[in-house]
């Protein structure tokens, strides 16, 4: 969503611009697609009461007035077993934790939700920070299995301003949603949101060039941006912006200075392997289902059925099995027909009332760039928006700095590059003193 929203701000302050992108389809990691009879987001997405940005672009696109907003469950599976974690009470049930370990562990989520100076978080291992906090006993059962289900063994040169990012943004969602976990859609999902945004591109004269990959960016002799396309064709513009993922960015652009090629490279990041279903019955009541076995394939399970109407997936339940991995991770070279074994298998270990012949349907997304990992002195080391070959910019998710990935944090980011980028080029054309 990042190019959209910057061209649209582009074009909002009279810009000309061309959107260059590879897929078929606007929207990149919140694109839809088809499963079975019904169309809806690859990946699993909710927004927030206090989505801000993506609230107010929603209104601008004539769609927020029609969210629909949910209280959600969460569950974990732990033990062998399904619990419930959706309110105070049941926290305080949650068996495999003593009463003084819930108490820590409640003691960090409200500390981590009150730090403002989070950059002082970034010089701290998130390891240590937890176990400071909440014990080890608990970093052990709870933070652990959490950390290494969205992290893999990354987690131990991650900081603590990870998981200081996530707490403040479900603690956010709770502060503005009456301390109950809402969560909203828009009926029609991303598919009905990009194509409205398409529709406000086109009035608004983006031309929008879809499955044009771009191979090469780079100065050219007259002070303008050559880009070239896969297919070899080159195009000049005044000035490029490329929001492809870190590593991308560096290799199309092959003139950055070793410094800045080493800081887009530096970039460490998670991919995914998101499997959707849609089943004849749902599996549980929670939105998510957090997961501290390590014998499960996934690393949770998100029924997005508990939250959106089943009449959208055509009376059935739609969930989504997550694993998220190292890019190199070999687990992207199995076939889906592996992947959906591994799965399912599983499945029916964790749900006994779950049967094979439940699934209707079936689809595997893999993407080996989707976040950034907040390293130890992440900030530090990232490359600037402005590159050093004239006209050339470069912003990415991996410049979300202090929140997590979501929709709302991209648009916040593509809004203040555009920002900058206008107040960049009236500089530019103020005469000099
Ligand atoms: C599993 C999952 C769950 C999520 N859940 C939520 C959620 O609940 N709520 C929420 O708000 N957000 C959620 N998100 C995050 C949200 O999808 C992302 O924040 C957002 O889509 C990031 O947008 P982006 O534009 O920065 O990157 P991307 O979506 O990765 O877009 C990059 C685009 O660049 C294109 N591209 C790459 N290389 C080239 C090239 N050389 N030439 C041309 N085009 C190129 C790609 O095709 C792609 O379209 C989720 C993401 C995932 C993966």
């Amino acid at each position: 969503m990042l190019v959209e929203e910057l061209a649209h701000r582009l074009a909002q302050h009279g810009r000309r611009v061309t959107l260059f992108e590879g897929a078929d389809q606007l929207g990149g990691l919140a694109s839809p697609w088809t499963i079975g009879d019904c169309v809806w987001d690859r990946h699993y997405h909710v927004t927030l009461l206090s989505d801000r940005f993506l609230r107010a672009l929603l209104t601008e696109l004539g769609l927020e007035k029609e969210m629909e907003w949910v209280e959600t469950r969460t569950g974990f599976y732990t033990d062998g077993r399904l619990i419930s974690m959706s309110n105070t009470m049941e926290f305080l049930r949650f068996p495999p934790l003593r009463l003084i370990d819930k108490f820590r562990l409640g003691l960090t989520i409200l500390y981590a939700s009150r730090v403002k100076q989070w950059r002082r978080l970034e010089r701290v291992l998130v390891e240590d920070w937890l176990t400071r906090w909440s014990g080890r006993h608990t970093f052990d059962r709870i933070w652990l299995p959490l950390l290494r289900s969205k992290l893999g063994e990354s987690y131990r040169q991650t900081s603590a301003a990870f998981i200081w990012a996530t707490i403040a943004r479900l603690y956010e969602a709770r502060r503005s949603g009456l301390k109950k976990e809402m969560f909203g859609y828009v009926p029609g999902g991303y598919a009905r949101i990009l194509k409205r945004y398409a529709e406000v591109l086109e009035e608004e004269g983006v031309d929008v060039r879809l499955r044009q990959a771009t191979r090469r960016v780079e100065p050219g002799a007259d002070g303008q941006v050559l880009v070239e396309s896969a297919e070899g064709t080159v195009e000049k513009f005044d000035q490029v912006v490329i929001t492809a993922p870190a590593p991308v960015a560096a290799q199309i652009c092959p003139r950055l200075s070793p410094d800045e090629k080493a800081r887009l490279e530096g970039v460490r990041y998670q991919g995914i392997l998101c499997a959707s279903f849609l089943l004849r019955e749902p599996l549980s009541q929670f939105y998510v289902t957090n997961i501290t076995e390590p014998w499960v394939p996934f690393t949770g399970v998100i029924e997005m059925s508990t939250l959106v109407n089943r009449r959208h997936f055509g009376g059935h339940a739609l969930v989504y099995l997550p694993k998220y991995v190292a890019p190199d991770d070999p687990a992207f070279d199995l076939s889906d027909a592996e992947i959906e074994e591994q799965f399912l298998s599983a499945l029916c270990r964790m749900y006994p009332s779950f049967r094979r012949e439940h699934v209707v349907a079936f689809r595997l997304s893999r993407v080996r760039y989707v976040f950034a990992l907040t390293t130890l002195n992440y900030s530090d080391r990232l490359p600037p928006l402005t590159t050093s070959l004239p006209g050339i910019h470069i912003v990415n998710s991996a410049h979300v700095l202090n929140g997590t990935l979501n929709v709302n944090a991209t648009l916040r980011l593509a809004e203040s590059a555009a920002s900058g980028l206008i107040s960049e080029a009236r500089q530019a054309l103020l005469p000099a003193d």
